[in-house]
């Protein structure tokens, strides 16, 4: 991650969306003021391209479980069928088990082409009488681990507050050189936005998890409580200044093919992570992923991602008849710009708290781009 500092000069900035069809859209508003003693400071979640020219994209899946936790397949399937779909990487992250990848290695991977990573899924419960359930989860995968992370407490239940287990599993998960990624916060509705208050910059979000139960989009209970999806928590992180990043994955487990017409099965393949990266190494993309160098997908595909200091520009790769609405997400969530076709640039004014792009197709697939990040000091 690259920090510049850099002060707004004009007072009243345009901010363009372009895209590549006929149809332009050109907005003009008045910026907000700034203080004269007021500097930015500019966190680039992804780094120009330009800067990077041998870097590649590698298509990977952050979550995944087998037959050593509640997968119903044995690693070397799950390991095959990512392998034979287009992946460049998975890693395995059963409940509180390392899965050994060398034996997998050595039968599944290949130089630059594919590569299986250790993980763990941290099953952190915390007692909570107000929950319907009694309790809450508050899962966190450990990217690239090689011992298990013991949860806190008996039958992995720890006394609230949430957070404060958050805070000790990320801490123990770094200290053993691993990523941290918080998982489904809406699984079983249990995680609301106080307990990510402190998450540290940097943390892995899931946005969208491909489980079948674990409720993306939020909703309301019988009483109209309103639990916000989890593009919205991310959104509400991102606002408070918090750099998170957003990723899709597929939380994996049921390969077994009589389950394939079944829609209520975690079937593989349906969202994952674009990571650019200098080689296909453990290393190099566990510091793509910790620095934020990578987009979330559930079907589209970029040929270019740029951004820096004074803008974001990205092109779509075509995939049939799709069409695409490409928008750029500031302070609060809200649309900053809409831009159609396959190619868009958005001019950043400084004021915007922070921006990201987010594409959806007439499919209805998405691809997040991690958020540049605008901050006061
Ligand atoms: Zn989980
Ligand atoms: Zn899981």
């Amino acid at each position: 991650m690259s920090w510049v500092s850099w002060r707004p000069a004009a007072r009243d900035r345009t901010v363009s969306a372009r895209s590549g069809s006929p149809h332009q859209r050109r907005m003009t508003r008045k910026s907000v003021p700034f203080a004269a003693a007021l500097a930015l400071t500019l966190a680039f979640a992804v780094s120009s391209a330009a800067q990077q020219p041998a870097r590649r994209w590698y298509r990977g899946n952050t979550h995944a479980h087998t037959l050593n936790s509640d997968g119903d397949s044995p690693p070397d399937v799950v390991v095959r069928w990512y392998r034979q779909h287009g992946y460049h990487f998975t890693f395995i992250t059963d409940h509180e088990y390392v899965t050994d990848v060398a034996p997998l290695n050595a039968l599944f991977g290949a130089a630059g082409r594919f590569l299986v990573m250790t993980g763990q899924e941290v099953t952190q419960r915390i007692s909570d009488p107000a929950h319907a359930s009694g309790v809450r989860e508050a899962h966190v995968n450990a990217l690239g681990v090689t011992r298990v992370i013991r949860p806190l407490g008996e039958r992995n239940i720890a006394p609230p507050p949430m957070a404060a287990t958050y805070a000790r599993n990320l801490a123990e998960i770094r200290r053993a050189g691993a990523v941290p990624q918080v998982n489904h916060p809406n699984f079983r509705w249990s995680v609301p936005l106080a307990e990510l208050l402190d998450l540290p910059d940097s943390t892995l979000l899931e946005i969208a998890n491909a489980h079948t139960g674990v409720n993306n989009l939020g909703g309301a209970d019988s009483s109209g409580r309103w639990m916000p999806s989890t593009e919205a928590l991310w959104d509400s992180l991102l606002t408070r200044g918090k750099l998170i990043f957003g990723v899709a994955d597929d939380d994996s487990h049921s390969f077994r093919p009589e389950g394939a017409e079944d829609p209520d099965l975690t079937r593989p393949g349906r969202a994952w992570v674009m990571v650019r990266a200098d080689t296909l190494t453990a290393e190099a993309i566990l510091r793509s992923l910790a620095r934020g160098d990578f987009y979330s997908s559930t079907g589209v595909a970029l040929r270019d991602y740029r951004a820096d200091a004074r803008e974001i520009q990205l092109e779509i790769a075509p995939s049939g008849d799709r069409r695409f609405v490409i928008e750029f997400i500031g302070s609060g969530g809200r649309v900053l710009a809409t831009a159609t076709g396959q190619r868009a640039r958005y001019q950043i004014t400084g004021s915007e708290g922070y921006v990201r792009a987010r594409v959806t197709d007439s499919h209805g697939r998405r691809a997040w781009m991690q958020p540049v990040m605008l901050r006061s000091r």
